[in-house]
């Protein structure tokens, strides 16, 4: 039984084709059991090995087996309380302390110890149990903040995540209100962060679960934010309120000095698109140093803490020199609301668009005129189509304006 899939080879953009194959040693297989084997063999290549075909052998069938495992004993495990919670805090730039925190999901399985997400979610993704995760760690992180109200302490936000197979569910939301209620959690102090990849999805449940959210309330903040799969259309018909970077572009901060000038453009798309931006995965102090000096709005990582069990959270909440606070998302602070003067359906925007024509925002960078943000008239001007009015960041206006002595 063969699987096979063609991998583009990003260093020489070469098409590879690798293939996994099933033996038949097990005749009374089902022929999708058989395949299934053929296609775990073949997700076993990674990128850059030079053997193209592998063979399903009894390692993957470990693998297997304990996937397998994993899936089957996951009802049992929520049902033990094996799953808990950790939070990791994000430091606010502004409020110079920590604003809020991120839930995250752990296993703590009897025999194999603490399992990481990593290992459990995309079994889970697939038999359907994340939504039950995902709900349950909403609820812990609701009870954390309930119990907090109670003690008197100050509010602080919470992050969950709530994964692509959830979002399709069209209980979804009323899940989630119903778990804010009980709890007595105000929306605003629930953010809800979606994968940047569903915002490509096609679906219209998801995305309409995503508005139905937001319109509520909860603030949304797309995940790995410049990971690859949106483009600046994309973005700008998306519901959210906060872009949290790829924590690649963190990992690849030292390494890489154009990363810092790639940074710095994304911190500037979130201000144009009026969402704070949120830097994960900073780890040492001179990332943590330019994120500030870029006026990035939030920060999470190592470089503050791991994310850590709740009574640990709690004690390093209370010897932190940090106060918390009761804070809806952070926008940035400006005279005017950009948006209503850019935004194709304000009044306010066609009212300057008849009286000044077309204009935009520029930025000089070195020889470079470069357009960040332009009104509808701009368009016009400039004989844009109606269905194509989008002008690429970074466009180098002089070069639309005066082609012939570029
Ligand atoms: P994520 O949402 O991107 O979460 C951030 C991950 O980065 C976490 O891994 C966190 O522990 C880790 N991290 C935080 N700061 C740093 C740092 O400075 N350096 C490095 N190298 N890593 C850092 P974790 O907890 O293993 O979670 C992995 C992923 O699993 C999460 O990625 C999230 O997508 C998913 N996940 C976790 N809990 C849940 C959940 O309850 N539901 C859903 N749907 N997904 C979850
Ligand atoms: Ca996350
Ligand atoms: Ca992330």
């Amino acid at each position: 039984v063969e699987n096979a899939v063609v991998k583009n080879c990003a260093a020489t953009g070469e098409l590879c084709f690798y293939m996994g194959v099933y033996k038949i040693d097990d005749r009374t297989l089902s022929i999708e059991e058989m395949a299934e084997r053929a296609s775990i063999a073949c997700r076993s290549v990674s990128g850059g090995m030079r053997e193209h075909i592998t063979y399903f052998d009894e390692k993957m069938q470990r693998k297997m087996l304990e996937e397998e495992l994993i899936g089957s004993e996951c009802y049992r495990a929520l049902h033990n309380k094996e799953f808990c919670v950790y939070f990791q805090p994000i430091y606010g730039v502004k409020a110079k302390k920590f604003v809020c925190a991120e839930a995250l999901a752990r296993w703590n399985h009897p025999k194999h110890g603490t399992i990481l997400p990593e290992k459990f979610l995309p079994i889970f993704e697939k038999n359907g149990f994340i939504t039950e995760l995902d709900l349950y760690v909403l609820e812990q992180a609701c009870a954390f903040q309930k119990k907090r109200a109670d003690e008197g302490l100050g509010k602080l936000p919470m992050s969950v995540n709530i994964s692509r197979t959830s979002l399709y569910n069209p209980s979804m939301f009323d899940k989630i209100n119903a778990t804010a209620r009980k709890y007595k959690v105000e929306p605003k102090n629930l953010r809800i962060e979606v994968k940047e990849s569903v915002f490509t999805d096609n679906s219209t449940t998801l995305i309409e679960t995503i508005k139905h959210l937001r319109s509520a309330g909860y603030p949304i903040v797309l995940d790995g934010f410049g990971g690859g799969a949106s483009s600046m259309n994309t973005l700008k018909k998306m519901p959210f309120d906060v872009l949290k970077l790829d924590m690649k572009f963190m990992e690849g901060f030292e390494k890489n000095g154009k990363i810092g000038a790639i940074i710095t453009s994304l911190v500037r798309t979130g201000k144009w698109l009026n969402a704070p931006l949120l830097a994960e995965g900073v780890e040492t102090r001179e990332q943590f140093e330019f994120l500030e000096s870029i006026g990035c709005g939030y920060i999470q990582g190592y470089y503050f803490a791991r994310p850590v069990p709740e009574d640990e959270f709690t004690a390093l909440l209370a010897e932190n020199r940090v106060t918390m606070q009761d804070t809806a998302v952070e926008n940035y602070e400006m005279d005017v609301d950009i948006n209503k003067i850019f935004g194709n359906d304000s009044v306010l925007s066609k009212l300057i668009g008849s009286i000044f024509g077309g204009f935009g925002i520029y930025e000089f960078t070195g020889d470079k005129l470069e357009v960040i943000r332009v009104n509808e008239e701009y368009y016009n001007l400039m004989g844009y189509a109606a269905d194509n009015r989008y002008l690429e960041e970074n466009t180098n206006v002089w070069e639309l304006l005066f082609p012939d002595v570029v």
